[in-house]
């Protein structure tokens, strides 16, 4: 069977629910649209998995409404038929959405019922499902997808997704209750262990920061990591790979590390790809993660995360550092930087973080090595020179704050705006800089309609190459 989850971002919950509903307000009702993300084969259940992502909120003209009081709410079929029409042209899927604002969110037999005809009509008109999400005014969540006229789904989670995440599961998750995470409980209760032990958490780029991000994540208590890195132990990786040992030399990176996660014996289930991340065997892992860690030195890696944190709305936690090394011109200038990219925020691109150029040169090296050997000489490439300084106490501080970021995303302890967007650690000058970037105008990643909450669409990512 299908399992379903759903993610609402942060911006189109703040156009569902008021802040504040009085508990005697009437039932409200909107429409949204819905991007599908289809994975084939979840990487841990290795059953079929549908994911939804809003991509849009309609709201419903006061002259479709017919009538509403605190416990119903009926709206006129026209829009509905709109509505329809509307998710057939955008190949996306259609959602109703209404509140319970003196309870909680469940399904009464009165949306059963009204329901079960709106599906029939979806059904005849040939969309894929019909999405209906309950808020009650508890601040919870339930959401469920008519498959027919009478089947339905029910979504294991929503999760709110913005500076903060917040998920609601439909029930209980394996029991929680872990004796090793008693001390973190202490700090940020139980529900914080909870969600830590759903989530599925993507790390891109297994070295100097992938590493520690990835055992950080263990320990935390995440219960299902999924690590891509297409590269094996070198010599000069001893210096900062954590987990890594002299006889690991030339073993995969991705390897190593589920090998020291496994050994810690904390529950975690650890699934890897010794592989490319633009290549089409990690996809589906990518499209399933809860979260997304960039610690590859990539640009055009990066580029493609970057992408994929916006059409599909999983937060991006992107962590780099430039070492420039003293000469007599200048002193040591050492940057650490952590940048979250996701639905509402400016990409890596406009936070000025990928070197769109060099990101053209990194995928000519990889598919063209002798057009790029030749232009290398010629002097008409800007990177590929000497490997870039890395020092293990730089790299490991900087994947501490990237995992901090996520934890701010689920707690809110540096405030309810959750993750930051930008951090520049400059450990010279000894400050923290917090840049404000904004999104270019037109950017097609993050401030476009088409590409938020997207989903699925052909090509994959609208990428050509
Ligand atoms: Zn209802
Ligand atoms: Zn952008």
């Amino acid at each position: 069977m299908t399992a379903l989850d759903i993610t609402i971002l942060e911006q189109h919950m703040e156009l569902l629910r008021p802040p504040f509903p009085a508990r005697d307000a009437p039932e409200a009702a909107a429409y949204m649209l819905l991007g599908a993300s289809d994975i084939g084969a979840d990487l841990w259940s290795r059953q079929p998995r549908l994911r939804l992502v809003s991509h849009r909120v309609i709201d419903i003209p006061a002259a479709d409404h017919i009538s509403a009081s605190p416990v119903h709410v009926t709206w006129s079929t026209v829009g509905f038929m709109r509505l329809l029409g509307d998710a057939m042209i955008a190949g996306k899927v259609p959602a109703i959405v209404h509140t319970h604002p003196g309870s909680y969110a469940f399904f009464s037999d009165q949306d059963d019922r009204n329901e079960q005809e709106l599906a029939r009509t979806a059904h005849l008109k040939g969309v894929r499902g019909l999405v209906s999400i309950v808020l009650g005014g508890d601040g919870s969540v339930s959401a469920r997808i008519w498959t027919a006229a009478n089947t339905y789904i029910v979504a294991d989670t929503v999760q709110i997704v913005g500076g903060r995440f917040i998920r609601h599961a439909a029930e209980a998750t394996e029991s929680a209750e872990a004796e090793h995470l008693d001390r973190q409980r202490r700090l940020f209760g139980a529900g914080f262990n909870k969600t830590l032990r759903s989530l599925r958490v993507c790390v891109v780029g297994c070295g100097g920061t992938g590493s520690p991000v990835a055992l950080l994540l263990a320990r935390l208590g995440v219960g299902y990591i999924y690590l891509i890195d297409n590269d094996t132990l070198a010599e000069t990786n001893l210096n900062r790979v954590h987990g890594s040992h002299r006889p690991d030399v030339g073993m995969a990176k991705v390897e190593i590390l589920k090998r020291e996660i496994e050994t810690m014996g904390v529950g975690c289930h650890v699934i890897t790809s010794k592989a490319w991340v633009k290549s089409t065997e990690v996809r589906d892992g990518l499209k399933s993660a809860d979260f997304i860690f960039g610690c590859t030195d990539d640009n055009s890696g990066r580029t493609f995360i970057n992408r994929l944190a916006y059409f599909y709305g999983i937060p991006l936690i992107d962590v780099g550092l430039r070492m420039v090394a003293a000469n007599e011109r200048q002193i040591n200038d050492l940057n650490g930087r952590v940048t979250t990219a996701l639905p509402g925020r400016p990409c890596l691109i406009c936070s000025g973080v990928v070197n769109a150029a060099r990101a053209h040169e990194e995928d000519l090296e990889r598919t063209r090595p002798e057009e790029f050997q030749k232009r290398k000489e010629e002097a008409y490439v800007i990177g590929g020179g000497d490997p870039a300084p890395a020092v293990v106490t730089f790299t490991t501080e900087m994947a501490t704050v990237a995992v901090n970021e996520m934890i701010a995303a689920i707690t809110g302890f540096h405030g309810s705006e959750g993750m930051i967007s930008n951090r520049v650690r400059r450990w010279h000058s000894r400050d923290d800089r917090f840049l404000a970037h904004r999104k270019r105008d037109g950017c097609p990643v993050c401030n476009s309609d088409w590409s938020r909450g997207a989903g699925d669409v052909v090509p994959f990512l609208d990428m050509v190459s």
